[in-house]
């Protein structure tokens, strides 16, 4: 029998979900913004120091980034997916931090 992170993935859960985009501060390069190479709008940053910006919303107490659309556990959508910086891209399904902000939302984590 498969255990729950060996059928995340497959499972489809991530567009039910959306635990990442509101759970960590989610820093990176302005390079990634619109404004430098990338594709980030700057209006969804914010600039924390240096070259370092942030997705609006992730530092506050109950984190969620600006970009996120839809109920986390339900239905979501990231508005700028094609364009989401390197933290977004890197974080695996079924990772240790994918399923630490599952369960900070209350969500199945596989041990539950
Ligand atoms: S940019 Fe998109 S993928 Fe990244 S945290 Fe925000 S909503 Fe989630």
């Amino acid at each position: 029998m498969a255990t729950y992170v060996e059928s995340f993935p497959a499972a489809g859960e991530c567009v039910r979900c959306g635990a990442c985009c509101a759970a960590w501060r989610v820093d990176f390069h302005w390079s990634e913004c619109a404004s430098g190479a990338g594709g980030v709008p700057d209006g969804l940053t914010e600039s924390v120091c240096g070259a370092t910006v942030r997705m609006r919303g992730t530092d506050h107490a109950s984190p969620r980034c600006a970009a996120l659309q839809g109920t986390i556990g339900q239905s979501v959508r990231c508005a700028i997916y094609e364009f989401r910086p390197a933290p977004c891209v890197e974080l695996q399904a079924g990772s240790d931090a994918c399923l630490r902000a599952r369960r900070r939302h209350g969500l199945p984590a596989g041990t539950d």
